[in-house]
């Protein structure tokens, strides 16, 4: 018999959901309609991410905590290292704690101003192993970690990048988070070279669902993430028809994870940049449906 164009795949998957503070009313409201979108499909955790240079240390807090409180949703705080003191940083954290949060990823950080090197504060974290260490003394917080499937940027060799996962694993981190990638191959390759250094812990991709061809172009330069000659002709010529570049983008990162699956992965984090839309159908086409109420029923 001929085999399924799709098959069935089961939903036997675990997703969280990246999302960034708002600035403005406007975004709170875009970022919580998603969130609503999003939630019934039962993710492990959502993130919110922290600013440059701490940038947004209240709006971070202020959206983990009503995540927290009002979804039921674990959620997790994302913090970094930068201009910040060590004391300060027991301070944002312990406050997390008390407000219900119990997971934080935690991540050393890049300087606010674009291009420039990162400095410890003088009385700070140098690094996420660092910071990690120091959030273990504070309280008994689950932590995940960043790692790159392509080196940090700033790393001396990809030997050296993996030890220093292997450190914030080594300090408390329980999971590591991924840098975005365009290939599968680049994933499955980064899981095998940290399995060889000895890395038994979840290593869960990062999915970033390219929509904007030039904005995922820059921040792949930035990041040191390769950009396969295929996605930018995919995108050319698309400027203009947003509603093609959206189909075509569901395509693209739905095919990724389907490459994933088929490779045994089976926790996909999601970057979701606020949208609901391309996140939702992916973990579809995955076989995930929804599992739990949506917060309306719940408050009906
Ligand atoms: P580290 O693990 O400290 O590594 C930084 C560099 O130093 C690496 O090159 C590493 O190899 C090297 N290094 C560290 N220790 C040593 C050592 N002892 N010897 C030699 N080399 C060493 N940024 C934000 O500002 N806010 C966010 O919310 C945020 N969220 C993120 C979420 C994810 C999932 C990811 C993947 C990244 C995120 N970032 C965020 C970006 C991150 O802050 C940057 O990539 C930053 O440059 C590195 O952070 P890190 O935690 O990986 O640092």
């Amino acid at each position: 018999a001929a085999s399924p164009m799709f098959a069935d795949l089961s939903g036997d998957i675990g997703v969280s959901f990246e999302f960034f503070p708002p600035k403005t009313e406007k975004m709170n409201e875009t970022l919580w309609e998603s969130i609503k979108t999003l939630s019934p499909l039962g993710p492990r955790f959502v993130s919110v991410t922290y600013g440059a240079g701490g940038t947004t240390r209240e709006r971070t807090h202020a959206t983990v905590a009503r995540i927290a409180s009002e979804t039921g949703i674990p959620a997790a705080a994302h913090l970094t290292c930068v201009d910040a003191s060590r004391a300060e940083i027991a301070e944002v954290a312990q406050a997390y704690w008390d407000a219900g949060v119990r997971h934080i990823v935690a991540l050393r950080g890049d300087p606010p101003t674009a291009g420039s090197k990162f400095q410890p504060h003088p009385e700070g974290y140098a690094s996420a192993a660092d910071l990690i260490g120091g959030l273990r003394q504070i309280a008994p917080f689950e932590i995940s970690a960043a790692a790159y499937p392509e080196t940090h940027p700033e790393a001396l060799s990809p030997q050296s990048d993996l030890d220093n996962l292997k450190r914030k694993l080594d300090a408390g981190a329980s999971r590591a988070i991924t840098q975005f990638f365009h290939e599968p191959d680049t994933f499955f390759r980064f899981r095998d070279a940290a399995a060889a250094a000895g890395i038994d812990a979840e290593i869960v991709p990062g999915i970033m669902p390219v929509s904007n061809f030039a904005a995922i172009q820059r921040m792949s330069v930035m990041c040191g993430t390769d950009v396969p000659a295929w996605l930018a002709r995919l995108f050319d010529g698309l400027d203009d028809l947003p509603a093609a570049r959206q189909l075509v983008a569901a395509t693209v990162a739905a095919e990724l994870c389907r490459r994933l699956y088929a490779g045994g992965v089976r926790n996909f984090h999601f970057y979701t940049l606020n949208r609901a839309e391309l996140a939702y159908a992916i973990c579809h086409m995955l076989g995930l449906r929804p599992t739990v109420a949506k917060p309306e029923d719940i408050a009906a």
